[in-house]
Order: structure tokens, then C-alpha cells, then sequence
């Protein structure tokens, strides 16, 4: 339902609105409304591309603090209209687009640092605060969060949160819900609600986690506690050339196995160290899989670590070593691959397939997406890289990328042809054994899979979903559950 802009009814809704956060906090300018109807997600930036209207928000409202988001919350069942938190908007996932129109609210007013506690080494904020900001606090405490994603300078916190996002340094540090202690959060219907303050607890099942991933289906997460560390002596890296990429996932596996814990580990596959790698780090590198792994904290134990991982390198998996110089070169380069001139823009058609799997399965799950979209798809690259390792398994970073020539100029053709490879990659992947996805959320994107992924428990996730939220007014579209749209 879309509310027309001459009615009565926006007219209240707005007062009301107004009355929370104040007539400036209340956005309902063509340009406010435009920049909150395109996030990351590569359709709705082709749609727009091709002179085509994307839906848009009736009213962008920015609140600062947990009691006007509540009172938000109570307006909007009131008029039982959709709200949909807004943080950075660089989702990929199409997560916070306002596909029913109705309220997004920016949670970028929502910024404060609460608490450094040094004793705890806990951080508390509000979750609109970006993200680089919130480390830059940490730092000049001599803290870092650990939580350092390549869209850190464009990304909330409460993001994050709500997509059950990674950093580079998540081999160690965990992923973003290793690290929360506990959340505030407003329900859908206006309730403000705490977790308990540890993550670790036999108190009943883990609530925390349960909002975590919700990504603004359940709830709308307003202040967290993090985690925090001391920054680390010394931050070391090497890497190596594996004769392919087989080889070099063995020695990723190792490694992770040999419990010497290693901060970050990257793996590229052939054609990606021969195209991006080379590219980026300016290495002649066209032949075989380029590992990269580094350690962190006490200068003398992160030696002693780095030559232990060098041993399984070099000796069990005959890896050819770059040396710590190429080793650095990646991690000083880390986000550079997301930067224009290397990341891909329309008109390029272009998705990042990413899947995690224990190692039993990864190898095939990369083996069948590639094999499906090289077959199905012969205008599309595939390339892969594999990061955020486990014990257990590792994510794969898998890309498709048409160049601009081969995508249909027609919107719906090349929506059409766009949804046509995820549904054989993502379903391949499924087959295999793969898990969608390690941490870029459902959104919009993948939320048709949904019901596939969870199978006979699917109607606890929307059971949950209709006790928190029965009007269905909260993100209603998003992570394949129902809303009242
Ligand atoms: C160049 C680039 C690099 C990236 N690199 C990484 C990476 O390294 N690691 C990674 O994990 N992701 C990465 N991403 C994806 C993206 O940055 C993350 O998904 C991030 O978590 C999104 O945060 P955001 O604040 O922009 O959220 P948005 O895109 O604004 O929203 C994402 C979802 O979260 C919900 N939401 C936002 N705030 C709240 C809240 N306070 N309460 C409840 N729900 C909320 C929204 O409704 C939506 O469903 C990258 C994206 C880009 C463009």
C-alpha cells in the first residue's frame, strides 16, 4: 500500500512522525527518498541504470535514540504501515530496500559511544554509528574491535549485526556474532528489550542470537556491547604459490587444523590469482592457487607461529614462498579489490555467490557453481576465493561477472538472465552440501531460498516471526518471510 502524498492520511502519519523526532529529522524529499531506494544489490542499481523507477519510501525518519525508535514502532502499527532500518545502505542483499514503501528509518543519528570498559574490555554504542568510526573510538583507547570489513567506511555497526557480517581478521577474532555481548533491541511492536549481559549462560536458549540475522525482520537493534581487544604487538603475513588450487586448500586445512591460529587466511583460486592477484599486487602471478595466512599479538610468539605454518607450507605441501613482502602486500592492499578501477559497476552484471561448507564439501561446492555457471552462462567469468576459516571448513567467495556487452538492455531480460544464475549456482551450491551464505545476510536477493535452506523448520522461523511482529510491518518481503504486504 502506498500512501498518496495529497492524502489526509500522510498528513498524519507525518505530524505524527514529526511530533517523535522533529520536522527536520523527517525526510520526505524526492532526493531523500531516491538515495533509500537503491542499496548494494546489483538489480535494483540495473533497474535504475534503465530509466526505471525503484520503490521508494514514503518517509525517511532518523531517530537518536531507542525511546523515539519505540514510539516510531507503535505509530507505524498504528497506521500499519512497513519499517525498514536503513544503516549504511551496502547491503548486497537488497536488504534495506523499501520494496512496500512505507517508513525507513536511517540509524545514522544513532551514533553515540556509550562505554569503553577497559576492565570488562567490553564496548557499548548505539548501532548507527559507522563502523570505522567505532574503531577509530577503540583505538584511541589503544582497542580495536578486530571487526575490520572492507566496507567499514560505508557500513553501520547495526548492519553488521543484522546480516551476521565478517571482517578480514574473523579467522581469529570470530565473525560479528563471536563478538556481541549483548543487545538492546525494539521489538516490531515498540517494546524495548535487553538480552542478558553474557554471551555464555545455560539460562534458557540464547535470545542474543536470535536477533542476530534478523536483519530487520524481527526487531531493530539499537545499542550493543562488543568485545574489544588490546592492539596486538605485531601483525605478521606471508604467502605462497600452490602448484593449483586443490593443493593449496589442503594447506589452508592444515593450517587451521594445527591449531596455530592464524588471524586471517586467504585463498585465491587459478584464474583469480592470474587475473585480480596479479593485477592488484603488480606480481606476475599466472600460474597456480596464491595462499596468504598472517598472525597477530606477542612479537616472539607470532615468530614462532609464522615458522610452524611455514613448515606444513613448505614442507607437506611443497608451496612456493612469496615471502613476507607477499604476504604484505595483500593485507595493505586488502580493500583495494572493492575500490573502483577493480570492483565491478554497471554495466556489468555481476554477484558475489558467497557459500560456506565444512571441508568435506567446500572443493565440490566450488566445483559445481563453477561448473554450472561456466556451462549455462559461457559470457560470465567465475572466480573464487576462499576466506573466513574454521576448523571445520571455510567460506567460498565465488563471482560472476558478465561483462557489459553480453547484459540484455531490457530491465526485465536482464533481471531475468541475473536471477537465472543465482538459481543454478545457489541451487548447485545447495546440493553439494553448501550453506547460503557465510555473511552477507538473505535480504531480497536470496530469500526465495529460504525455504529450501531451512526445509520442515521453516515454520519456527515464521512462527517466531508472527509472535514479534503480527502485523507483519517489519522489513515484510525480506529472508523469504511472510509480512503483511
Ligand atoms: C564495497 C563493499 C565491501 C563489503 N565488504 C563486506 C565485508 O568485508 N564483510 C561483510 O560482512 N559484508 C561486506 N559488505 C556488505 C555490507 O557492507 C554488509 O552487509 C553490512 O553489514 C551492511 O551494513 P549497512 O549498515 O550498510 O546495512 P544496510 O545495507 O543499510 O542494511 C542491511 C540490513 O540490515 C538491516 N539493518 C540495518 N541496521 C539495522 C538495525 N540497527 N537493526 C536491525 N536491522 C538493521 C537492514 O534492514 C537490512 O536488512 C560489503 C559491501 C560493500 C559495498
Amino acid at each position: 500500500m502506498k500512501i498518496k502524498p495529497d492524502s489526509y492520511m500522510y498528513e498524519m502519519i507525518r505530524t505524527e512522525l514529526t511530533d517523535v523526532v522533529g520536522e527536520d529529522y523527517v525526510d520526505v524529499k524526492f532526493a531523500d527518498k531516491f538515495g533509500h531506494s537503491i542499496d548494494y544489490y546489483w538489480i535494483p542499481e540495473m533497474w535504475h541504470d534503465r530509466g526505471k523507477e525503484c520503490p521508494k519510501p514514503d518517509f525517511v525518519v532518523h531517530p537518536s535514540t531507542t525511546e523515539e525508535v519505540s514510539r516510531i514502532m507503535k505509530i507505524a502499527n498504528q497506521y500499519k504501515i512497513p519499517v525498514v532500518p536503513w544503516g549504511g545502505g551496502s547491503g548486497s542483499q537488497g536488504g534495506a530496500l523499501p520494496i512496500y514503501n512505507g517508513i525507513v528509518l536511517d540509524m545514522k543519528r544513532m551514533n553515540k559511544m556509550i562505554k569503553i570498559d577497559k576492565q570488562a574490555l567490553t564496548v557499548t554504542c548505539q548501532t548507527g554509528i559507522i563502523t570505522k568510526h567505532l574503531e577509530w573510538n577503540c583505538n584511541k583507547a589503544g582497542l580495536s574491535t578486530m571487526h575490520l570489513p572492507a566496507s567499514i567506511a560505508c557500513s553501520t555497526i547495526g548492519g553488521f549485526l543484522a546480516h551476521r557480517g565478517t571482517g578480514v581478521l574473523s579467522t581469529k577474532y570470530g565473525k560479528i556474532e563471536d563478538m556481541v555481548m549483548s543487545l538492546e533491541v525494539v521489538t516490531p511492536t515498540g517494546e524495548i528489550i535487553r538480552t542478558l549481559p553474557v554471551p555464555r549462560h545455560a539460562s534458557g536458549p540464547d535470545m542474543t542470537m536470535m536477533f542476530l540475522g534478523s536483519e530487520g525482520t524481527l526487531g531493530v537493534i539499537t545499542e550493543v556491547t562488543l568485545k574489544v581487544h588490546p592492539q596486538p604487538e605485531a601483525r605478521k603475513f606471508r604467502a605462497y604459490i600452490f602448484k593449483d588450487f586443490h593443493t593449496a586448500m589442503q594447506a589452508g586445512q592444515t593450517l587451521m587444523r594445527s591449531r596455530l591460529g592464524p588471524c586471517a587466511m586467504r585463498l585465491y583460486d587459478e584464474t583469480e590469482t592470474k587475473t585480480h592477484v596479479s593485477k592488484v599486487f603488480g606480481m606476475d602471478l599466472d600460474k597456480g592457487a596464491y595462499l596468504v595466512f598472517g598472525f597477530d599479538g606477542r612479537e616472539k610468539i607470532v615468530d614462532l607461529q609464522m615458522q610452524y605454518a611455514r613448515e606444513i607450507m613448505e614442507k607437506e605441501f611443497h608451496g612456493k614462498d612469496l615471502g613476507s613482502k607477499g604476504g604484505e602486500w595483500w593485507w595493505e592492499n586488502k580493500y583495494k579489490f572493492f575500490y573502483p578501477g577493480y570492483m565491478f559497476h554497471v554495466p556489468q552484471a555481476f554477484g558475489t555467490l558467497d557459500t560456506v561448507a565444512d571441508f568435506s564439501h567446500i572443493e565440490n561446492v566450488y566445483w559445481a557453481m563453477k561448473k554450472v555457471v561456466n556451462k549455462e552462462f559461457p559470457d560470465a567469468r567465475f572466480i573464487g576465493h576462499f576466506s573466513h576459516w574454521y576448523d571445520w571448513g571455510c567460506m567460498l567467495y565465488a563471482r560472476f561477472i558478465f561483462p557489459g556487452d553480453k547484459v540484455p538492455p531490457n530491465a526485465q531480460e536482464a533481471a531475468a538472465l541475473y536471477n537465472a544464475v543465482w538459481d543454478k549456482a545457489i541451487r548447485a551450491a545447495i546440493r553439494e552440501g553448501g550453506v547460503i551464505n557465510e555473511h552477507h545476510g538473505v535480504g531480497l536477493k536470496l530469500g526465495r531460498y529460504v525455504k529450501d535452506l531451512y526445509g520442515t523448520a521453516m515454520p519456527v522461523l515464521e512462527g517466531l516471526k508472527k509472535q514479534l511482529d503480527p502485523n507483519g510491518i517489519m522489513n515484510p518481503g525480506k529472508m523469504g518471510l511472510p509480512g503483511c504486504w
